[in-house]
């Protein structure tokens, strides 16, 4: 904390500027939050644990063997230095094989594949029926492009423009290490330029991407290929193995039809260039140091500013992480996760959950009958804690101590195909989204649930040893923030059975986007950075979530602590340090290139205002601060919703 800051004028400096001051951001990190630095903590655990694994070849399971020698094969930098380039050489010849337009669709099934990126024109999958969420359809997705916005393409400032120069330069990079002469990488990095931004204009912005009808549209095997004549469709799903898919959701239909076009208007050896391209990057972090070093300054230094780049040993572990994530899981699990930490991260959900309840019944501007839908949705979420009832079976993938890049090929197939299996076969509740170690949490709209995995239930975050106020005021809102996500203006347009259906009648539809209108004006007030203001239509939801979080922490902690004589601590009252606990989850440096990389792609508000925006709205805070109208943290005009 800094307690020479007045609470009642900036509470986020407040809570945090201990931190901050005695964090400064390391130099292999983009930004340095609470939740950052236990994340650099648990793989340093991870670490541990692999190292011992990859050490010996005796003693282990089939789980063990898997992510011990990958790590082992991970870590062998100069075997992955003697190949260089080579394992772009099938890739390369596989591309160089398309020599007419009906060869591209079997060929870009191979990409998406072997990469699983979706770099390559467009992303396919499955996915929930959005009108029917038992069902498993298949989902093509809107992708294609090298930068990490659309936004990137078609703005037209000087920092926009700057960036754009140096991502085709670093597009020429890596086409000459890729065995290019300097002036045909010059030349092909231009034309990719020139596809890229072709797709991004037809892209939906990210805001709008937030609206589900506007990325639902089911159609037949018919109607997509309607969309792209020039795309052979059929061939394109036989190599994927799921000729069988007859219903898709082809989520930007415009973007489809620029696709198709351009498969009609571009040359062949332009869409040979494109690939390679796109190839080459997909592979560039998992080759020769070459690649590695070329794709860090610009995705890692040019766009967010970060001076170095990570140690191989976080970079193996990451990749153990993304790929094997449910082996290493368990032994992440075995280890830092006792049953008593989960029964009583279930009691805190089970609190707030029921805190929403009380706080829904009492509601003065939702009516009866969307009440009683609201409520019914609030019972059917299900809560996931810790990590997956069942552990998933990485048996097909062979993983080989002498071959990382190979154990990065199958491992990638693996999941695509498992991805693609689940089209047409009954929907898995007990699937998670992420890996046990993640320090995170999400709320799915489609399977309405709730998951906090173990990573993200560790001090300082969850801390058994600590009292109810912070636990309540850190994770308590976070459990809170993930519930509401269901009834934020994103989440509340899907039912209790995770189905796309507007179950809000008028009145009460108006009442909420009024409120939520509020929320929405007032974070677009905040400054980011230079000129740049929050874009709060992107941000609504989680601003949304964050108001709505704390004040249901607040009152199940209230419930919690009910008749219990509770005392200050450090100088706080519980009050004070229920609000302390909260902010510190929070605490954060950044680099300005970073802060400017997240106002165009981050969902989330900067971590001051994630504060300061709540503390504004909340009488609970005013009073436990003794604040005075006129002060910073005390608005003249409140939002609530929840
Ligand atoms: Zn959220």
């Amino acid at each position: 904390m800094d307690r020479s800051i007045d609470p009642c004028a900036d509470f986020y400096q407040y809570s945090c500027g201990g931190w901050m001051k005695a964090n400064p951001i390391p130099a292999d990190q983009p930004s340095w939050d609470v939740y950052g630095k236990l994340a650099v903590e648990n793989q340093r655990y991870l670490w541990g644990i692999l190292g011992e694994l990859a050490g010996r070849t005796e003693g282990r399971n089939a789980g063990q063997q898997k992510i011990g020698d990958y790590f082992a094969a991970c870590m062998d930098e100069a075997a992955v230095e003697r190949l260089g380039a080579r394992p772009l050489k099938p890739y390369f010849d596989l591309i160089n094989g398309i020599v007419s337009k009906k060869d591209l669709a079997p060929a870009l099934a191979h990409l998406h594949l072997a990469t699983g990126d979706s770099g390559f024109f467009f992303a396919f999958g499955s996915g929930q029926d959005f009108e029917k969420s038992t069902d498993v359809i298949a989902f093509a997705t809107a992708g294609g492009l090298g930068l990490p916005d659309r936004d990137y393409y078609l703005k037209d400032d000087e920092k926009s423009k700057e960036i754009r120069a140096k991502y085709v330069a670093h597009v020429a990079r890596i086409f000459e290490l890729a065995g290019d002469e300097p002036q045909a990488a010059l030349r092909n990095a231009g034309r990719v330029m020139e596809i890229e931004t072709a797709l991004a204009r037809e892209s939906l912005a990210r805001a709008d991407r937030r609206d589900p009808y506007r990325l639902f549209h089911k159609m037949d095997l018919k109607g997509l290929q309607a969309l792209t004549p020039g795309f052979d469709w059929a061939a394109y799903l036989r190599t994927l193995g799921v000729e069988r898919a007859r219903t898709f959701n082809v989520t930007e239909p415009a973007f489809f039809k620029a696709f198709g076009q351009q498969v009609g208007a571009l040359r062949l050896e332009d869409v040979r260039t494109y690939l390679r391209w796109h190839m080459a990057s997909a592979a560039a972090p998992v080759l020769s140091s070459g690649f590695v070093n070329a794709h860090f300054e610009f995705y890692s230094k040019t766009l967010s500013g970060v001076p170095e780049l990570k140690p191989r040993w976080k970079r193996c572990v990451s990749l153990v992480d993304s790929q094997l994530g449910e082996a290493l899981g368990q032994e992440f699990v075995r280890r830092t996760f006792p049953p008593e930490v989960k029964e009583r991260a279930l009691r805190m959900t089970r609190r707030i959950e029921e805190a929403m309840r009380q706080d829904i019944e009492a509601l003065p501007w939702m009516g009866p009958k969307t009440k009683q839908k609201a409520l019914e949705k609030l019972r059917a979420i299900s809560n996931k804690i810790g990590y997956p009832d069942k552990w998933r079976d990485y048996g097909p993938v062979v993983v080989k101590r002498d071959d990382f890049f190979g154990n990065v090929e199958r491992a990638t197939r693996f999941e695509a195909r498992r991805d693609l299996a689940k089209i047409g076969k009954p929907l898995d509740r007990t699937e998670w989204y992420m890996t046990p170690p993640t320090v995170n949490a999400y709320f799915d709209s489609q399977l309405n649930d709730i998951n906090f995995p173990a990573g993200v239930l560790q001090p300082p975050l969850f801390d058994p040893k600590m009292d109810d106020a912070p636990n309540y005021g850190n994770t308590g809102s976070t459990i809170g923030h993930e519930l509401t996500h269901g009834f934020d203006d994103q989440g509340r347009k899907f039912d209790a059975q995770g189905n796309l259906r507007d179950w809000w009648t008028n009145e009460d539809n108006d009442a909420f986007t009024e409120r939520a209108k509020c929320v929405a004006d007032q974070y677009a007030q905040y400054t980011v950075i230079d000129d740049i203001r929050i874009n709060s239509e992107l941000t609504l939801g989680e601003d949304v979530a964050d108001l709505g979080g704390i004040i249901l922490a607040w009152m199940a902690w209230k419930a919690e602590t009910a008749g219990k004589a509770l005392e200050p601590r450090d100088g706080l009252t519980p009050e004070q340090r229920f609000f302390v606990g909260y902010a510190q989850w929070g605490c954060t440096n950044d680099r300005p290139d970073n802060i400017r990389l997240k106002a165009i792609t981050d969902p989330h508000s900067p971590p001051q205002y994630r504060t300061n925006g709540l503390m504004v709205n909340l009488p609970e805070f005013e009073k436990a601060f003794s604040c005075k109208p006129g002060q910073a943290m005390v608005a003249e005009k409140r939002c609530r919703i929840w």
